[in-house]
């Protein structure tokens, strides 16, 4: 696509989108054509970018790549955060709810603040096995992010 053309096609129909359908980019065209060009914001935007940039195809083509490449990353860490977790429960170790980390507090209920920080007790990944706990409930605290739970109810 000719930039010069494009951006004629910018000029007078990028309210429709017209500039993305003319580079096949029909989900951006049919999002201009019922946002007015997100407002004209992103219509103003685009004049611009097809005037600075060498290839607004390319251009685009990059940024949807790299939009994926993020998609996937994101899919894979989410992948591996259930598989540990999924690991956790099996093996019976606590973790935080809120960030799944295993790096954890215990303080036993009813112990005072002071002299009672001995009562406190550092736990490691896997240091600590739910069924050695009993059934007293004990109150834990992620070291990695200050979320407190308490865990030990049953059994
Ligand atoms: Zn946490």
């Amino acid at each position: 696509m000719d930039k010069k053309k494009l951006f004629l096609i910018c000029l007078f129909t990028g309210f429709l989108g017209g500039h993305y359908f003319a580079i096949n980019k029909y989900k951006r065209g049919i999002l201009y054509l019922f946002t007015a060009g997100l407002l004209g914001f992103g219509w103003f935007y685009d004049l611009i970018r097809i005037a600075m940039s060498g290839d607004f195809a390319m251009v685009i083509e990059e940024k949807e790549r790299l939009a994926r490449k993020q998609k996937e990353k994101i899919m894979i860490q989410k992948k591996l955060e259930q598989e540990k977790i999924n690991e956790y429960q099996k093996e019976g170790v606590p973790y935080c709810p809120r960030c799944h980390s295993t790096h954890l507090t215990a303080q036993k209920k009813g112990f005072g603040v002071g002299k009672a920080a001995t009562g406190a007790l550092l736990i490691g990944p896997y240091g600590l096995l739910a069924g050695g706990i009993g059934s007293r409930k004990i109150e834990l605290t992620c070291l990695n992010c200050g979320y407190r739970f308490k865990i030990g109810e049953k059994r």
